[in-house]
């Protein structure tokens, strides 16, 4: 039995990234007009890279739609209660788009949950200071913070990402280990 409807209905928003400083990149929020929360242990069981916290109602995962000079087409979709946080955009155009691509995604898992084992794994966060210890601890700033520690704390949340510390390009074993420590 299928008591989920499909997403039909929604408000879109438009907002810029909240935790690069100085960023032009945006997040479009998607806002349903019913609770997605029963459905999080199924998006779990098949999304891409997924982190579930049970507790907070709330699930992370990579969703993978068209190429995008930013990114190669992979996206951070975030889905808590009524709401789809996808990102991030350089435009408004790209983000409608695999907005709506993302939202044919979860429409599938809804039509097809019958038949997914749902999975209640809990994502174990990372801890800033275990991060800490893989950056390069030179308080460039190049990653929009300006301290390591502050982008190793914005990690532990999922905030930002790993692609926005240019300098670990020079220390690829140190990257690789955050690469495992944030379950990427
Ligand atoms: S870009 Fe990397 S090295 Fe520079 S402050 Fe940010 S985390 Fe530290």
């Amino acid at each position: 039995m299928n008591e989920l409807p499909l997403i039909e209905h929604f408000k879109r928003k438009i907002n810029y990234v909240p935790c690069i400083a100085g960023s032009d990149l945006l997040v479009e929020t998607i806002i349903i007009d019913f609770d997605l929360s029963e459905l999080l242990p199924y998006i779990n069981a098949v999304a891409e890279k997924a982190k579930y916290i049970p507790e907070l109602n709330w699930i992370k995962f990579k969703f993978h739609g068209f190429p995008h000079k930013y990114q190669d087409g992979v996206w951070d979709v975030a889905v808590h209660q009524n709401t789809i946080s996808v990102r991030a955009f350089l435009d408004r155009d790209t983000a409608d788009k695999v907005s709506d691509e993302c939202i044919n995604y979860i429409n599938d898992i809804i039509f097809h949950k019958d038949e997914i084992i749902p999975s209640y794994k809990e994502w174990k966060q990372p801890k800033a200071i275990d991060i800490i210890k893989y950056l390069p601890k030179i308080n460039c700033g190049k990653c929009g913070f300006p301290t390591c520690m502050a982008f190793a704390a914005k990690l532990a949340l999922g905030d930002t990402d790993l692609i926005n510390c240019p300098e670990l390009s020079k220390e690829p074993d140190k990257r690789q280990k955050l690469l495992e420590l944030l379950g990427n």
